[in-house]
């Protein structure tokens, strides 16, 4: 594996692996790896013949006040995962090879990005769109792979990659998921033992609204009740939204049918977790 620091060495690694017709696949994160991330790597891996894994912690992408000083790292045992997998190229910038100061250009998606986490987090998405668009610069051509885990992200990039006509191709991967169905993310580090436990509450509720969708129930009013409800028993759960909406557009929507999906972010204290799910799937 090589590990890279600056844009123009990843330029010159890929210019030459496309010009030999390899193709590349590439899996951005913000590091703290753990099997979700592993699993985006594992299926570029796969499909491609050269992959490169980033890992930048955006700042921009984190509004005043949250845990950007907080947010876990530890690159050694970064570098072994990826190294272990089979990643080829890692690239980990610095801020200052990622941004130069001041930054007066920055990319915002319309429309997807002002409900959801886009209420709870104004500026989460620019920062998020600016980000990606210069990875998908620095990269070229490729395949790139996300989580379902982030759906809206998902959407946001899929739309933000086929709007500004890059040439890139984006893949939605799926989400994985502890035993007891919480999603995996850096941020449980942040859950206290028994906060952990409570943690588990989200995927419960949502695997119950799929149930009762299975079962036949169209109306999004009752599947959201019943998911405030399942999450209201956890005390120490603040959940901020529940959403039942076209998974694509992201539109709210009063009657479930195909494409539709079930969104949901909550607090366990300094921990602000985010799952989602296809009803008619449910958690797997
Ligand atoms: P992050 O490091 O949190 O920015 O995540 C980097 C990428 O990993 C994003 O595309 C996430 O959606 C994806 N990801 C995070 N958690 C999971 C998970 N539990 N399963 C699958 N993908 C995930």
């Amino acid at each position: 594996m090589r590990f890279i620091s600056r844009k123009a060495e990843v330029h010159e690694c890929l210019d030459e692996a496309r010009a030999e017709n390899k193709s590349v696949g590439l899996v951005p994160t913000m590091g703290y790896l753990h099997g979700g991330h592993i699993s985006l790597i594992e299926r570029s891996i796969e499909e491609n013949d050269i992959t490169m894994a980033t890992i930048f912690v955006n700042p921009l992408q984190f509004s005043e006040g949250e845990d950007l000083s907080s947010y876990p790292r530890d690159l050694q045992s970064d570098r072994e995962q990826c190294e272990a997998v089979g990643v080829d190229l890692l690239f980990v910038p610095s801020l200052e090879e990622m941004y130069s100061k001041p930054v007066h250009t920055s990319v915002h998606v319309d429309n997807l990005t002002t409900s959801m986490e886009g209420r709870s987090r104004p500026t989460h998405f620019s920062g998020v769109a600016t980000v990606v668009t210069k990875l998908f610069n620095i990269t070229g051509p490729c395949n790139t792979y996300f989580g379902e885990k982030d759906w809206q992200q998902l959407q946001v990039v899929s739309t933000l990659a086929r709007d500004l006509s890059f040439r890139i191709n984006v893949v939605g991967c799926p989400t994985i998921r502890h035993s007891d169905g919480l999603a995996l993310s850096s941020r449980n580090a942040y859950l206290t033992a028994e906060e952990r436990l409570s943690a588990s509450v989200l995927s419960r509720s949502l695997q119950k609204a799929s149930e009762l969708v299975q079962s036949g129930e169209i109306l999004a009013s009752v599947i959201r009740t019943l998911i405030v409800d399942e999450i209201a028993t956890e005390p120490r759960v603040v959940l901020d939204y529940v959403e039942v909406v076209e998974g694509n557009s992201l539109g709210s929507i009063t009657e479930i049918g195909p494409g539709a999906r079930i969104l949901l972010a909550a607090k366990f204290g300094k921990a602000r977790l985010i799952d989602n799910v296809d009803p008619y799937v449910g958690i797997s």
